[in-house]
């Protein structure tokens, strides 16, 4: 596969960029290969500048559940834009979005806009700590919830109640107010919140961890997490930006029958174009600006046409079935997989919900964090190389999660097992005497 055109644009863009890109997963630098640069994509097709072909499992890492380009998304947000592109005022496609946001996340009384997860995030943890008069809250180990300050903190290894931010540029009195817990283990979180009495204003979790590649919730985690927080006057915020109109059109407080007092969405909503939104209890809302004293606005809030992508976006969900389409394509293929590498079941382990699935290169299950680091990702490079060489566009990282669309074609499906499991044939065979 040539990927001349590819190879200078990515050095004119090193040039011009920190690394190239405007977000560094793009850079493929874990697996040490350039990157593509990507001309279009056209349902579950994406097309990079040399003209080749890959089968997508990016899908712009969560948003594109109908697959790239959807004719009536397209036709929504060309509309839109002809009507005028921000207006500083309230429109009616906001409220239409609101009402479908609500219709189908019931703990979603009231809710706001924003331009990006990470945005929501930053703006739930401002509302929670307004709330509850209270500043610490208790995160896990892997779970991603955007770049804010307070978000890029995890334990230092064995300390659970220390932190240790993940980035520069983290202030101590930050990370401070960071607890880390361990994802799956309650009793993680029992001894935070021991160890931080009436000082804990929220726990945050993707209820399913998608971050760290797919991690599932044991089996009534998310339940006893629910209720100790409550017993504790503390908040459960639910990062439902990839969940959400993924695992069901009710995300996966649908899916598992769950209430969190706030919910953060994102990806999905906004079809492809940037948006976040969190919404909860609407005595909790009620504490945002311009009825409560938590500050909190966007001048592109609500954006008009970001807002018609989403409308379009969930009613195509609404009227497709598409969380099924897609979650029957991902059961096509990880039946697929899990047929052609069943003897390699002590090298890796497939995790999957719905329409999202990692494959991890470790044997024996994937729980937490913990175990996904012992993936070996040397494999996983190899892995990706194969694939990508072979037509397919994974994400250039064994923690980060393959997402199918409602668009996966069954040939295109069939195609994926084939060079997904020549490529980890070859790969173990090649290397057994190691
Ligand atoms: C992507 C993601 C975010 C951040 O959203 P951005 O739009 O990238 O800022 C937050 N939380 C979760 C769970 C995500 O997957």
């Amino acid at each position: 596969m040539k990927r001349d055109k590819s190879l200078d644009a990515v050095k004119h863009a090193e040039s011009l960029m920190p690394g190239g890109v405007n977000s560094p997963v793009r850079a493929f630098k874990s697996v040490g290969l350039s990157p593509i640069v990507v001309k279009r994509a056209k349902d579950d097709k994406i097309y990079d500048i040399d003209g080749n072909e890959y089968i997508d499992y990016v899908m712009s890492y969560g948003p594109m559940l109908l697959g790239h380009a959807d004719e009536r998304v397209v036709k929504s947000v060309w509309s839109a834009a002809s009507e005028g592109f921000s207006f500083g005022a309230t429109t009616e496609a906001e409220i239409e979005l609101a009402g479908l946001i609500n219709k189908h996340f019931p703990s979603i009384e009231s809710v706001r806009l924003v331009s990006s997860g990470t945005e929501a995030v930053m703006s739930a943890l401002r509302l929670a700590r307004g709330f509850t008069g209270r500043s610490k809250i208790i995160k896990f180990e892997g779970c991603y919830h955007g770049h804010s300050d307070s978000m890029l903190v995890k334990a230092g290894s064995g300390a659970l109640t220390t932190s240790v931010p993940s980035s520069a540029g983290i202030t101590e009195s930050l990370s401070k107010d960071t607890l880390v817990a361990v994802y799956n283990d309650i009793s993680s979180v029992k001894e935070l919140f021991s160890a931080n009495k009436k000082e804990t204003a929220a726990v945050i979790i993707e209820p399913v961890a998608a971050n760290m590649g797919v991690v599932l919730p044991k089996e009534g985690f998310l339940n006893e997490l629910i209720n100790l927080a409550h017993d504790n006057g503390s908040l459960v915020i639910f990062d439902e930006v990839i969940t959400g109109f993924r695992l069901s059109n009710g995300g996966a407080q649908g899916l598992f029958g769950l209430k969190p007092d706030i919910t953060c969405l994102g990806k999905i909503i906004g079809g492809g174009l940037p948006i976040g939104a969190f919404g909860g209890r609407k005595d909790i809302m009620e504490f945002l600006s311009p009825l409560g004293p938590v500050y909190q606005a966007g001048t592109l809030s609500g954006n008009p046409v970001c807002v018609s992508a989403g409308i379009a976006t969930l009613k195509a969900i609404e009227s497709d079935d598409a969380v099924s389409k897609a979650d029957s394509s991902a059961n096509y293929l990880i039946d697929g997989l899990k047929n052609e590498l069943k003897n390699f079941s002590d090298k890796i382990t497939v995790n999957s919900i719905s329409s999202i699935l990692t494959i991890f290169f470790k044997g024996g299950g994937v729980l937490n964090f913990n175990d996904v680091m012992k993936s070996d990702t040397n494999r996983f490079k190899d892995f990706f190389a194969s694939a990508l060489n072979g037509g397919l566009f994974i994400a250039p990282s064994q923690y980060e999660a393959m997402f199918v669309s409602s668009k996966h074609t069954k040939s295109d499906l069939d195609k994926t097992v084939a060079i997904i499991s020549e490529a980890i044939k070859k790969y173990f065979s090649n290397y057994k005497n190691l």
